[in-house]
């Protein structure tokens, strides 16, 4: 026996010399050093000595077993550092692989693109929080109890009197009731609404919201601002009009159409034929809302506006699809 556990020694540094990767390696691990392999079976067969030879060759199946197990993790770091040494071969003659750089999201684009645009006008621009108390978001924008945009249809609700904000209009209240006239701020930011995603909704979308409170100012500030807006996002032949709507915290309201980029006002299937294209909500801040932070309508006037940011997007860049901004697919994300 103790000249066959010799004999496997042997044979088991032969082998081990001539082996150049790792799957030989684990090859050799699983016929010599593993469970079934030959040392321990040698190992098993020791109850069939004399008593009185198992001490010595015991000893030394062990010693055998000890000394493959370390020339096998020789072995193994000597192939590992031979694989790295010629993946990490240094070729100077080849050119250099560019660094892959990101870039902002469309959405994060249209958004600054936006607030620049008014920020040049002398707005500032304010953050407010998301999860808002009904107060902020309804109640102090004189939304009625009865509302059709308080249903839990149409709003995420936290509890009685918290919303996952509708709008980013809240902004409104929290800057009135913190700062007396004048004001004039914009508010980007998330908001959320209960639809169920398609090409055209989604459950949480980008708006900017801006308004101007001062003495004097008057439904033409709104045009005139709105106007160079649109000139400045679009172009300086961008026609526009405004029709007569319906907001609780604007009267009169108005909503925004803009020439159709797409046909020129030819008439094509993104406007429904119409030449136009809805792009924003508008109108005089309601003297209503002033009575909820103590401003003077006696004394003061203000316009507010509210837009969503895919939408300007979708029509800046011609996407037909809402759903692709939150998709995240490389291939539409790369073209911007
Ligand atoms: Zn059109």
């Amino acid at each position: 026996m103790k000249e066959k556990l010799l004999e496997i020694k042997e044979q088991a540094i032969g082998e081990l010399e001539s082996i150049q990767d790792i799957s030989g390696l684990e090859k050799f691990r699983v016929t010599y050093l593993g469970k079934k392999g030959l040392i321990t079976s040698m190992m098993k067969r020791l109850g069939e000595l004399p008593p009185e030879d198992r001490p010595e060759i015991g000893k030394l199946a062990n010693q055998i077993k000890t000394d493959l197990s370390g020339l096998f993790e020789d072995a193994h770091g000597r192939i590992e550092a031979k694989g790295t040494e010629e993946e990490f071969y240094l070729d100077i003659t080849l050119p250099g692989r560019e660094p892959a750089r990101g870039h902002l999201h469309p959405i994060s684009r249209v958004n600054r693109e936006i607030c620049n645009i008014f920020m040049k006008m002398g707005f500032r621009v304010v953050k407010g929080p998301n999860v808002e108390l009904d107060y902020y978001n309804f109640e102090a924008l004189n939304f009625p109890k009865d509302h059709p945009a308080r249903d839990m249809q149409d709003t995420f609700y936290i509890s009685k009197k918290v919303v996952l904000r509708t709008h980013t209009s809240n902004m409104q209240i929290r800057v009135m009731e913190s700062q007396s006239p004048p004001v004039s701020v914009i508010a980007p930011g998330k908001v959320y609404r209960s639809d169920s995603a398609d090409a055209s909704h989604a459950p949480m979308f980008h708006q900017v919201e801006g308004f101007l409170v001062d003495k004097n100012v008057t439904f033409a500030d709104l045009k005139g601002t709105l106007t160079s807006f649109v000139h400045q996002m679009f172009d300086r032949d961008t026609a526009l009009r405004f029709r007569p709507s319906f907001f609780p915290f604007t009267e009169p309201s108005a909503e925004v159409d803009i020439q159709c980029v797409i046909c020129r006002g030819e008439g094509c299937r993104t406007c429904s034929q119409t030449g136009w294209l809805e792009i924003l909500g508008a109108g005089m801040i309601d003297p209503e809302v002033y009575r909820f932070v103590d401003y003077d309508p006696e004394t003061i006037s203000g316009f507010a506006f509210g837009m969503g940011v895919e939408r300007i997007a979708m029509l800046k860049y011609g996407i037909d699809d809402l759903q692709l901004f939150f998709k995240n697919d490389m291939r539409f994300l790369r073209q911007f």
